[in-house]
């Protein structure tokens, strides 16, 4: 039945995004791993909101078709392969977007790996500095890249995309809960000193979202009760509800906001 009822709600959920105008027009948006889940529905959103958007990941036939996909439904994209852990890669990113749309205003970081599961302190140290590498390292580098780019523009947006896991980890995913609190922090820090410069710093925390990344929790009947057990909603988050949030913070309805993490959790705990 919920099966049912979500493929309806995000067609509608698209619908009505697609009617509510042009918060983002003229501005240029770039979001890494962005061809499948939370990042090509973060992608779409910018785009529908008015955004030119540069989605990039690694595989080059994931970034064409994303790139095609977005372009057949009207939207203003491009791409371009991006390793978010190679400086090449990002540099190419950023480069895209300043020679097809003329500069950036946006920054989304969302790229994330998770390539073992267990107890924090049983994580290997080269799983950790993966860990740290892709999902830290690379959004710390990224914000003090386009950092220049924003300035030229007089202001401009990052966001980086966190997790519940980063308030209360994850016991079986422990180095990635820690990956996940660091950019609590990144937020917290970066957004202190580009205050006064009109650029804003957010983050969000999604629950549960039905993706590939967390098809261990989902893809089988057991997986989901017990993953669904565990959020008040008693459902899984899709990926256009967390888009629809980043959308927001990028936007002039947030202003005001700044070195803040939004949590999307379907009410599952996070803090007071
Ligand atoms: P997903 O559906 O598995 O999508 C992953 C995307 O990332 C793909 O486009 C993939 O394309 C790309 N990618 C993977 N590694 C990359 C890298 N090193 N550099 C650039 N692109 C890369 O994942 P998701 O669930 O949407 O997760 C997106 C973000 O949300 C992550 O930061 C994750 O931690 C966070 N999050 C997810 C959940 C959840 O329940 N799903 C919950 C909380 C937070 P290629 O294969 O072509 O690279």
């Amino acid at each position: 039945m919920l099966r049912k009822i979500i493929p309806a709600f995000t067609a509608v959920a698209r619908m009505s995004s697609a009617t509510t105008g042009a918060k983002l027009k003229g501005k240029v948006a770039v979001v890494t791993a962005s061809t499948d889940g939370i990042g090509l529905a973060i992608a779409r959103r910018l785009a529908v909101d008015g955004a030119s958007v540069v989605v990039s990941s690694r595989k080059e036939k994931n970034v064409q078709k994303t790139v095609s996909d977005l372009q057949k439904e009207g939207l203003t994209v491009s791409g371009v392969v991006c390793h978010v852990a190679n400086a090449e890669h990002r540099k190419n990113l950023l480069n895209e977007a300043i020679s097809k749309f003329g500069g950036i205003d946006i920054l989304v970081s969302n790229a994330a790996v998770n390539p073992t599961v267990g107890h924090v302190l049983e994580c290997e140290e080269s799983s950790w500095d993966k860990i740290f590498d892709v999902n830290v390292k690379s959004a710390y580098m990224l914000s003090k890249e386009v950092l220049p780019h924003l300035r030229k523009r007089g202001g401009g947006s990052i966001v980086y995309i966190s997790s519940i896991g980063g308030f209360h980890p994850f016991e079986l995913l422990g180095a990635y809960s820690v990956s996940k609190t660091a950019l609590l922090g990144l937020t917290k820090a970066a957004a202190q000193g580009l205050a006064t410069e009109n650029i804003r710093v957010n983050c969000v925390a999604p629950g549960i979202v039905e993706t590939r990344f967390s098809s261990a929790l989902h893809e089988s009947e057991s997986a989901r009760e017990a993953a669904l057990s565990a959020v008040p909603m008693r459902r899984l988050a899709q990926p256009h509800e967390i888009a629809g949030l980043v959308s927001f913070l990028c936007s002039e309805d947030a202003s005001y906001i700044t070195g803040e993490t939004m949590i999307a959790a379907g009410g599952m705990p996070s803090r007071l």
